[in-house]
């Protein structure tokens, strides 16, 4: 991932080798050439128009600092502005005081938000705190035994109550059930449609009102690209989310969803999934992965 993107902002730089400082004019073709390679990543048109914008602006308000190179300034002013849009460290999972914290998990299906959401349980679990499971999505039977199955798989407890029940009944009983088993943490994984629909939204939205959770988090495909930018923009707007997981970054996307999410709704992507296994899950770095991305 991103290795393309790496090698064609190499030529980038290279527009700007062998001159005195950064000017209005010189920057134009090593602004095209990042903006080719952006949109080359699968970056979402929008997020990079704002990006070189971003970086015009930083480029031309910037100082002759003596001894730096133009071409070294601008990779700096471009590590700045993608450490912007995605933020500068790594953001934590929300811990609310009392127990449970509550996670409702939020996303189109086939994303990876049950695999997600035992991933998490499972990173809870290295940080000593126990979780319990809630399965919500009533509309597919095989989505319940699914996270069943992965709850035995990494011995966390499940709550459900087959398909009958309306999922704001089940999310709100499955809180319950976290206080009285006096777990940390309470992961609500909800049904997911196979694009945007009223009736998820909705859903999701009572189910919110109703747990009032500390945490929604929204899981990204990677592999949706440029589309990454809509849904969450989408998601952000009508229901509301504090961060996100980016998943399948271990295939082979471009990646250029990383750069979208914080950009449309300001929050921030907090894990990257990269694998099928529950182990795959990682806290996401935006600094390193700017770095990365800059080869
Ligand atoms: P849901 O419908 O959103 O709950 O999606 P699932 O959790 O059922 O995952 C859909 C498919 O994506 C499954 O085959 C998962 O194994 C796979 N998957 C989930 N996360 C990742 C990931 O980070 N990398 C890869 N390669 N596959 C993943």
């Amino acid at each position: 991932m991103f290795d393309a993107l790496a090698e064609r902002l190499e030529s980038a730089w290279k527009t700007l080798r062998g001159q005195d400082k950064i000017t209005e004019n010189n920057i134009q073709e090593a602004l095209r050439e990042v903006r080719r390679a952006l949109l080359e990543a699968d970056v979402n048109l929008q997020v990079a128009k704002d990006f070189i914008e971003n970086v015009r602006q930083r480029a031309i308000g910037a100082e002759v600092i003596a001894g730096v190179r133009p071409d070294q300034q601008f990779i700096k002013i471009v590590y700045d502005a993608l450490v912007e849009v995605m933020g500068e460290s790594h953001s934590p999972l929300a811990h609310a005081e009392p127990p449970p914290t509550i996670i409702l998990m939020a996303g189109l299906q086939g994303t990876g938000k049950t695999t997600a959401t035992a991933k998490l349980a499972l990173h809870l679990r290295k940080e000593r705190r126990s979780t319990l499971l809630v399965a919500t999505d009533v509309y597919r039977p095989a989505a319940i035994d699914q996270l069943i199955t992965l709850g035995k798989q990494i011995d966390v407890p499940v709550f459900e109550m087959g398909t009958e029940a309306s999922p704001v009944e089940i999310a709100r009983q499955g809180v319950a059930k976290a206080k009285e088993l006096g777990v940390d943490t309470v992961i609500i994984d909800t049904a997911g449609r196979l694009q945007i629909d009223a009736d998820m939204m909705a859903e999701l939205a009572a189910i919110k009102e109703a747990v009032q959770p500390h945490e929604t988090l929204l899981v990204v495909d990677a592999m949706t690209g440029q589309e990454a930018a809509n849904l969450t923009r989408a998601f952000h707007e009508q229901v509301g989310i504090t961060g996100a997981i980016l998943t399948k970054l271990d295939g082979d996307t471009r990646g250029g969803a990383a750069l979208s999410v914080r950009q449309v709704s300001g929050q921030p992507i907090k894990f990257i999934g990269v694998g099928e296994k529950v182990e795959a899950l990682q806290p996401f770095y935006p600094d390193r992965l700017a770095s990365r991305i800059l080869g």
